[in-house]
Parts: C-alpha cells; sequence; structure tokens
C-alpha cells in the first residue's frame, strides 16, 4: 500500500516534514491546526462589526474590509440649539466603525452630502 500523497496545497517543507514525524507528533499537530482554524475563526467573528455596536438611529451603509460604514445623524451638545429642543438634528455624518484587536473604533468621515461617491459602500 503507498502511503497517502500530500495535497498540492501544501508547502513542501510542510509536506516533506509531516511523514517524519511519530505518530504522538502528528496528533498534536492535527489539534494544533484544529486549535489555529478556531482561533481565527473566533477572531473573525468577534471583528465583525454588529447592530448592537453601532446607535440604533443610526443607517448602515455598507461593510467592507476597512470596516462598517453608517450614517448618523447626531446632537451638538448646544443647550440653545435646535437638536438639544426636539428639533432637527446636525448630519447625517458618516462613521466608520472597526475593531482593532478586539476594541470598537469608530472615525469620523465626514459629512454624508459631501461624501457621495467618495465610499465605495
Ligand atoms: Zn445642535
Amino acid at each position: 500500500m503507498n502511503p497517502p500523497q500530500a495535497p498540492d496545497s501544501l508547502p513542501k517543507y510542510i509536506a516533506e516534514g509531516i511523514p517524519k514525524q511519530d505518530d504522538s507528533t502528528i496528533e498534536d499537530l492535527r489539534k494544533y491546526s484544529q486549535a489555529i482554524l478556531e482561533h481565527r475563526q473566533q477572531t473573525r467573528a468577534e471583528a465583525e462589526v454588529t447592530a448592537e455596536d453601532i446607535p440604533s438611529n443610526a443607517e448602515r451603509l455598507g461593510t467592507d474590509e476597512a470596516g462598517t460604514f453608517v450614517a448618523e445623524t447626531v446632537t451638538c451638545g448646544d443647550q440653545s440649539c435646535g437638536c438639544m429642543n426636539g428639533g432637527k438634528k446636525h448630519g447625517p455624518y458618516v462613521y466608520r466603525y472597526v475593531y482593532n484587536d478586539g476594541t470598537l473604533t469608530s472615525e469620523y468621515l465626514g459629512k454624508q452630502s459631501e461624501l457621495k461617491g467618495d465610499i465605495d459602500v
């Protein structure tokens, strides 16, 4: 019986190294590979900006590899401004939300009306 062929996708240094290992090392390798895959999937899931991460009144514009883009209308904090007294809020402004090392950050990009065409979302 011929030994199994390594998948073509495996780099040569790995394909040649694995058959030389003993059974317990190969078993460890299998567990380690599985753990790496699980960790990556978890990291990806954490990196996803969900509806709970953005203000409820925000409009989700789209997501790409740079983050999730949302349009928000905001109050300015000036008590004499109409926005603080039930009037029209400012904006909409566009923000980019992204997870960096597990921490959600948002970046102000500008007024939505001035960004039309600049962001591809
Ligand atoms: Zn205001």
